[in-house]
């Protein structure tokens, strides 16, 4: 049984890999601010593998492509992204996608700091366990859940669109930052579990590619 810290799981898909977008990723680039467009790009070994051009307003994040699936012809996309800002305990706020998915009817509208592109939108990890997941718990959910608990422990809330509690009176900072590194490591565990589970969705595949529209 591997503990938190035990290294690299033996994936040979990485997160990075995927087709993602990640809000802090956009936030820290300048891209979440009112009035930013520009194109967001994917590289592997240095080259652009894809691109996208997005706009942001104070509600929202438009992504604009070009996708073709499994060698069919290309496709224009307009996708809009709700961006919600949440304010922080220690001031500032921080913002989340609040997932535009529709899956079996139902409209999604989780708060996520995390979208996927596995076909013609970009969706975050419940739109894919919906669409298609199987019923049994598997490691994503016991990781998710491990990390719930320690969150919950600590006075906090769980799930990922929250921060962790500060530190409780009276517990070691040892033990706290242990609590807290064992918290991050079961979340990445998590994801790295979702994207091995949903790899024929998420890999690069060329039959899915992204690009892109022409206006600049
Ligand atoms: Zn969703």
């Amino acid at each position: 049984m591997g503990g938190y810290g035990s290294g690299r799981t033996s994936s040979n898909i990485k997160a990075e890999s995927c087709r993602s977008l990640e809000v802090n990723h956009l936030k820290r680039q300048g891209c979440l601010e009112a009035g930013r467009a520009g194109k967001w790009t994917w590289s592997r070994d240095g080259e652009v593998v894809a691109q996208i051009g997005f706009r942001t307003d104070e509600a929202q994040i438009v992504l604009d492509y070009r996708v073709r699936l499994y060698g069919g012809d290309w496709e224009a996309v307009t996708q809009y992204v709700p961006l919600v800002r949440i304010a922080c305990n220690f001031g500032g706020q921080r913002p989340y996608f609040c997932c535009p998915g529709i899956v079996n009817g139902q409209s999604c509208g989780h708060r996520v700091g995390k979208l996927f592109a596995g076909g013609r939108y970009f969706l975050c990890r419940h739109c894919y366990s919906v669409a298609y997941g199987s019923q049994s718990e598997d490691r994503h959910d016991r990781m998710l859940r491990r990390a719930n608990k320690l969150r919950m422990a600590l006075g906090g809330e769980p799930g990922t669109a929250h921060f962790i509690a500060s530190k409780p009176k009276g517990m070691w900072w040892r033990t706290y930052n242990r609590k807290r590194l064992e918290i991050e490591w079961c979340e990445d565990q998590a994801t790295r579990a979702f994207i091995r589970k949903y790899s024929h969705l998420l890999s690069l595949d060329d039959s899915a590619t992204l690009f892109e529209t022409g206006a600049e």
